[in-house]
């Protein structure tokens, strides 16, 4: 049992603990190209948070990690059989009641690891800031805390070599054959401002990938895999600790 896992404590040991910061890893549940599972985002955000939160623990930061929310905002992937939705107006409510609590019970700092490119917390905290003004609220996502381009050859965005080398890694019993994974070939949008990133629209998922994967998955290795994960929980790791230690009346240099 890790005494910093919620979900695998005991109200036994729970209360020898004050804790500092309640993580909250964030996920979705949807299809990853044709080779890795539709938990792909929460198996990421389980065992990176859990990971990381070690790493902070052992250094004497008093985190605690909540289980992962499951579901996403999959709102551009209506078509794609059994993404589950869950909009960000629900993921709002969701918020407010487990911030109501922590507020309640004194844990005033809150950090959301997300795992998922179409989760934005950012607007729904700050608008919950203004409601619960002893609260520390934050976000985080994993997948931009390390610089990609030093670890895999092709670029991505979902089930790519980034995501199959992790989960190589992490489950390879859930990972089949890199031959069964399709090329994860993504088409462009013809409006030039989206394309270069600085003007948005939501991308209809099933009309730009074939195999529902952005980036190509097939030079994916679990060397790689480890190794990323390695820099990166030491990077949540040491975010963990110094947002458990920061006083909250005194941030700013
Ligand atoms: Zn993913």
């Amino acid at each position: 049992m890790r005494p910093y896992i919620l979900a695998e404590t005991n109200w036994r040991d729970i209360n020898k603990h004050d804790f500092e910061l309640a993580i909250l890893p964030w996920g979705a549940t949807e299809a990853h190209n044709y080779h890795m599972p539709y938990g792909t985002d929460i198996i990421e955000a389980d065992l990176i948070s859990a990971e990381a939160a070690g790493i902070a623990w052992e250094q004497g930061a008093k985190v605690i990690v909540l289980p992962t929310v499951p579901f996403g905002v999959n709102t551009g992937q209506d078509d794609i059989k059994l993404d589950i939705n869950m909009n960000p107006s629900t993921q709002a409510m969701v918020l407010n009641d487990i911030i109501e609590v922590l507020d309640r019970q004194g844990i005033h700092k809150l950090l959301i690891v997300n795992s998922h490119g179409g989760n934005d917390f950012k607007t729904i905290l700050r608008e919950l800031g203004l409601e619960y003004p002893d609260m520390f609220l934050s976000t985080c996502n994993w997948f931009q805390s390390v610089n990609k381009d030093e670890h895999f050859e092709n670029p991505g965005d979902h089930a790519d070599e980034m995501e199959t080398s992790l989960l190589l890694h992490l489950v390879p019993n859930l990972v089949l054959p890199l031959t069964e994974a399709g090329d994860g070939k993504d088409k462009k949008h013809k409006v030039e401002g989206i394309r270069e990133g600085w003007a948005w629209a939501e991308r209809k998922w099933s009309e730009v990938t074939a195999d529902t994967g952005v980036g190509d998955p097939r030079k994916a290795t679990a060397e790689k895999g480890e190794k990323y994960f390695v820099a990166i929980t030491n990077k949540l790791g040491r975010l963990f600790y110094d947002i458990a230690k920061i006083d909250q009346n005194d941030m700013y240099e």
